[in-house]
């Protein structure tokens, strides 16, 4: 089989290829992806000789000349030309000890190079050779396989992960990214070598865990991380919400799954993957806060202030940022639940003031997540709360119009009123510029300079303070 590799790129790297003498293959992701329509940047050209010679070739010819950036430790070369990034390799045989995923490597041929690919829909090779421009090279029947929707290793799948146990979370992720099924065997295998993980770097799992989170539908990786016992190695919180108690006929719900189908319902409306990230911890305390009141049944009190606390252990173990990321994640898991608690009741204004002060400009993303974390089955609740939840959505436009609180400047600074009241740094100005913010909030006054100005006068005297002009 042919493919006719329309891309000029092509022809450039394969006159490159003939000039140097060097058998020259497009191999991997850039094939697997041509064959399933998905657009790749990435192309990965493996070669019978020097990749980083053949990349250097290459890049002379072209116009206008791109860089080349060699790693020679890898031997490797890349290019950037128009959209597309190229990696040059010569072709590789690779054998591995116990404890390290980085293998030893020879020179090899291109079924050597194959061999050591993961997965048998990645192993595809095209010609980039003048004689066969274009044949297909599939010794693994990944063509197949990509037909049948699966994921299969080339070879023993015991041996594959064991050596680049990386290749385990990449299984669960391209099942999760294409919607394909992993192979009854090659998904034991990951059961059975599930330990080797702790020799992946978290970055690595992370990379993963990020692309999973990105795909149609997370649940899916999430559910094979479970089913192969993964999880419970590089994300215990998230297994420990699995399952329900059961106390005097009255169970909860599953946290485990309830969370997956938050991560599913807010797929749709979010391509922030921090806000995804929200969505998998909005409950994560729930297991540490869980009690059974009796009378009330089962309670999770706090669970959303526990999950705040529990979130920098977790990003700092899987190497995510300790940054601004981060601290919307906790932001968005803290105030999860006032929107709900919020639509509950009769909505006061105040009640939605407050929340646009503590949301900030992030209030639309805290509704997204409020909004996909309504996965009741009964139909009434669900049209309730999110007829409750316009009702919110409608009051937060009012206020913002009115009284403009999500960026909140107090209206009256610190300096002000120090200078007014011939004050020096204290308590009182703190008190002061407090009151204010209290009283706008509440709505008691506007927030405005004239309005917080009388508002300052007032507080002022009951504190016993006489202006000074
Ligand atoms: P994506 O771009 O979505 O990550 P990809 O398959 O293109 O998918 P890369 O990481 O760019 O992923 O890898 C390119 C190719 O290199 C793969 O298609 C596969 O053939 C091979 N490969 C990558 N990582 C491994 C690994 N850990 N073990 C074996 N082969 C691998």
């Amino acid at each position: 089989m042919k493919h006719k590799l329309k891309d000029k790129i092509f022809e450039y790297i394969a006159n490159g290829a003939e000039q140097i003498g060097q058998e020259t293959y497009v191999i991997g992701g850039y094939v697997r992806d041509l064959f399933l329509n998905r657009r790749s940047k990435d192309i990965d050209i493996v070669t019978l000789g020097s990749g980083i010679e053949l990349a250097e070739h290459i890049a002379r010819n072209l116009k206008p000349r791109p860089n080349v950036t060699v790693f020679k430790n890898f031997g490797t070369a890349q290019l950037k030309y128009r959209n597309f990034e190229i990696e040059f390799v010569g072709a590789r045989k690779e054998s591995y000890r116990s404890d390290s995923r980085k293998p030893i490597v020879e020179n090899g041929t291109l079924e050597d190079d194959q061999n050591r690919r993961d997965f048998t829909i990645n192993a595809l090779a095209l010609s980039l050779n003048k004689e066969n421009f274009g044949e297909l090279s599939d010794p693994f029947n990944g063509l197949k396989d990509m037909e049948e929707k699966i994921i299969r290793t080339p070879l023993d799948p015991n041996i594959t992960f064991s050596d680049d146990p990386l290749r385990m979370m990449r299984a669960i992720r391209f099942s999760t990214q294409l919607d394909f099924e992993i192979e009854a065997t090659t998904l034991q295998a990951i059961a059975a070598n599930r330990d080797r993980i702790k020799i992946v770097s978290s970055e690595r799992i992370a990379d993963e865990l990020n692309k999973i989170m990105m795909a149609k539908k997370p649940s899916v990786g999430f559910k094979l991380l479970d089913e192969t016992g993964l999880l419970n190695i590089i994300f215990p919180e998230l297994q420990q919400m699995k399952g329900v108690d059961i106390v005097k006929g009255t169970g909860h719900k599953d946290n485990f799954y309830h969370t997956l189908e938050v991560l599913d319902r807010i797929v749709p409306h979010t391509d922030n993957l921090w806000l995804r990230w929200s969505a998998l911890l909005h409950d994560i305390a729930k297991p540490a806060t869980k009690k059974f009141i009796e009378g009330q049944g089962w309670t999770f009190h706090a669970h959303n202030f526990v999950g705040v606390k529990m979130i920098p252990k977790i990003f700092r173990r899987l190497k995510l940022p300790l940054n601004e990321k981060m601290k919307y994640v906790q932001k968005m898991v803290k105030l999860h639940m006032r929107p709900i608690v919020l639509s509950e009741e009769e909505v006061s204004d105040s009640a939605v003031r407050r929340l646009l002060f503590e949301a900030g400009d992030d209030i639309d993303d805290l509704m997204t997540l409020c909004e996909a974390d309504i996965t009741s089955k009964n139909p009434e609740k669900v049209k309730r709360y999110m007829k409750n939840f316009k009702i919110v959505r409608r009051k937060l436009r009012e206020i913002e119009e009115k009284d403009a609180i999500r960026n909140f400047q107090p209206p009256i600074s610190g300096e002000l009123i120090m200078e007014k009241f011939g004050l020096s740094p204290s308590r009182e100005v703190g008190l002061i510029k407090d009151a204010i913010k209290e009283a706008i909030l509440d709505g008691e006054i506007r927030n405005n300079y004239d309005e917080a100005f009388a508002f300052m006068l007032k507080k002022a005297e009951e504190l016993g303070l006489t202006p000074v002009y």
